[in-house]
């Protein structure tokens, strides 16, 4: 185990301010909803709020799970809150946003996972922002593809799942979820709605080997996964896993090549990518 690494000079990167940003901030409060932009204390925060995306955690603040890479608040959860698809709608209208990222917490405790949430939201957002194009960030819903088709038949663009990291990790880094069973969910789609842009994304720096990088590349690929984001783990607090190694912005491009030779339409590989960052562009080329 490491000692705390100090931080490489290619994450010296000052947090937005100013009244622009500061406008926005406010705006995304008075709409009592939480945005993982400002949760995460994302650096690229005002970058995507200048290219009219943001990010909507949806059921929070508290999740069911406990990743030990994230920050999220865990249990007690409350029960979703009925009027929070048509807040969000209200934000990203208000907000003037063309692309909009919805996510959530991990909600284990309800029958369909919050898939119901998740449809009634993006419904929401289509309702009252025109030309909107929506990516959902969902967890697992524990394997039930039934609670994911009632997602994708409200009608997304973009179908986003996490793989987080290497199967070796599993166990250590994200213990309640399961490597085959977040394949399964590209496995399912490839089938069900061949023509829905899929994605998918790594944190690298918490001890996975290049091979095992490569070879979850080549799982997702052959799954049907056509997006990805590859980004740096950033340790939120002491209590959470050590970060391993920083990887360095030369091998982050050298990622980028790989994953377009194993089989990727595109893929955004950089130490402050996270899941959402230029989500726009990057669905622009599927559509190519
Ligand atoms: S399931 Fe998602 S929100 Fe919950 S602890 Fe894991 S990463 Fe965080």
């Amino acid at each position: 185990m490491n000692m705390r690494l100090e931080k490489p000079t290619w994450f010296k990167r000052r947090l937005p301010t100013g009244p622009e940003y500061e406008k926005v901030r406010g705006l995304v409060d008075s709409f009592h909803l939480h945005t993982v932009c400002q949760e995460a204390r994302c650096p690229n925060q005002w970058e995507c709020f200048s290219d009219q995306t943001a990010t909507f955690l949806i059921m929070g603040p508290a999740c069911t799970r406990n990743c030990r890479f994230c920050a999220v608040q865990k249990s007690p959860v409350a029960p979703p809150d009925p009027e929070e698809p048509q807040r969000v709608a209200q934000a990203a209208s208000t907000l003037g946003l063309s692309y909009v990222v919805i996510t959530s917490v991990t909600r284990d405790d309800l029958d369909d996972g919050g898939a119901s949430v998740f449809a009634e939201t993006i419904t929401e957002v289509k309702k009252i922002c025109d030309g909107v194009r929506i990516e959902v960030l969902v967890p697992d819903f524990q394997g039930d593809m039934r609670a994911l088709q009632q997602v994708i038949a409200a009608g997304p663009d973009v179908l986003n799942h996490n793989i987080e990291t290497v199967p070796r990790l599993y166990e250590t880094v994200r213990p309640q979820a399961d490597y085959q069973r977040s394949l399964d969910i590209f496995r399912y789609l490839r089938g069900s709605s061949p023509k829905l842009p899929t994605k998918s994304g790594l944190m690298l720096g918490l001890g996975e080997k290049d091979d095992e990088i490569k070879a979850t590349l080549v799982d997702l690929v052959t799954a049907g996964c056509k997006l990805l984001t590859l980004g740096q783990y950033l340790q939120p607090t002491k209590d959470h896993l050590p970060v391993e190694r920083y990887v360095t912005p030369e091998e982050f491009d050298q990622w980028r090549s790989t994953a377009l030779k194993i089989g990727f339409v595109e893929a955004v590989s950089g130490p402050l990518v996270r899941s959402s960052y230029h989500a726009g562009k990057l669905l622009g080329h599927c559509a190519k």
